[in-house]
């Protein structure tokens, strides 16, 4: 792995195409990265066939083309992957980290969302289908998030042993996620504070393996001013490909820049070095809500 001092990353999941929260998390990312004179990666989390939308992950990528995002380095397809992710789940199931799980929802169901542990000590490999979970602890998992301070999250009783591998045989995100911040060597993770809630599992989960920590910056979801956040599952307006330089200048001040309105009329690639050379990460708020207005408006 070849040293670098900042590595950040981007990784969407084709799901849909890129929304303005989605831009914001991007250029926000992007922005950090460049700043310190970092790369910046993008991955395709391309791990939930169920979930992904034919061709969104092409739209994506030139979106973030069209708006001046460009990456440094080949995509990652996670979708490639599967027996790297593989190999991790025998290396936890070895060390007897993580076991097979035959429960059903319904078996579940009345638990709430918190696992009781009933395969825990199931070690050989059922002939149903199974999940694969992670044991927890009841140590607290802290950390420091830039940009919402400290965090603490009891992974014993918020849920308990979770899911790496689901019982369909897909890889569970969480798992998927950490191994390829590792092997990519990402020191950086920007993203949206909807993720805010699985770090501290990634962050266990680091712990687990080995791996080192990268810092984590969760900026505030973007809600629109009638409450709604905005997200591909409650369709928000895909980006316009033509005219990116007023979205842009949005997305900035959904930030907290504050870019001169004359750059309004500048090229993509100028917005972006402005934003670069101002960028400035401590004054991103810790929650937000853009009016109505500001949101773009055509499709
Ligand atoms: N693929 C995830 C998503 O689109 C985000 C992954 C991450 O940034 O850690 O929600
Ligand atoms: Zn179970």
């Amino acid at each position: 792995m070849s040293k670098v001092r900042y590595r950040g990353r981007f990784a969407p999941s084709p799901t849909g195409p890129l929304h303005f929260g989605s831009l914001v998390s991007a250029l926000a990312s992007y922005l950090d990265a460049k700043a310190s004179q970092g790369e910046w990666l993008v991955r395709i989390e391309d791990i939930d066939p169920p979930r992904e939308q034919a061709g969104a992950a092409k739209l994506i990528l030139k979106a973030l083309e069209y708006y001046g995002l460009h990456w440094d380095q080949p995509i990652i397809y996670q979708s490639s992957r599967h027996a790297i992710y593989q190999d991790y789940i025998e290396y936890l199931r070895k060390q007897q980290q993580a076991y097979p799980c035959t429960c059903s929802r319904k078996e579940l169901s009345i638990f709430h969302g918190q696992y009781p542990g009933t395969c825990r000590n199931q070690r050989t490999l059922p002939a149903s289908p199974f999940a694969i979970r992670l044991k927890t602890e009841s140590t607290p998992v802290n950390f420091i998030d830039k940009i919402q301070g400290a965090q603490s999250f009891n992974l014993e009783e918020e849920g308990g042993d979770f899911i790496i591998k689901r019982k369909d045989g897909l890889f569970a995100y969480q798992l998927a996620v950490v191994v390829d911040d590792t092997l990519q060597g990402i020191t950086h993770i920007l993203r949206g504070s909807d993720l805010l809630d699985s770090t501290p599992r990634q962050y266990y989960l680091q712990s687990v393996l080995g791996f080192s920590h990268p810092s984590y910056a969760h900026i505030p979801v973007i809600v629109a001013s009638d409450g709604k956040k905005l997200s591909k599952q409650n369709l928000a307006t895909p980006l316009p490909l033509e005219h990116p330089q007023p979205v842009l200048i949005r997305a900035l001040h959904a930030l907290n820049q504050s870019p001169p309105p004359e750059l309004i009329g500048a090229k993509v690639s100028e917005i972006i070095a402005w934003a670069t050379r101002h960028w400035d990460s401590r004054i991103i708020p810790q929650s937000l809500t853009i009016p109505e207005t500001l949101l773009p408006t055509t499709a």
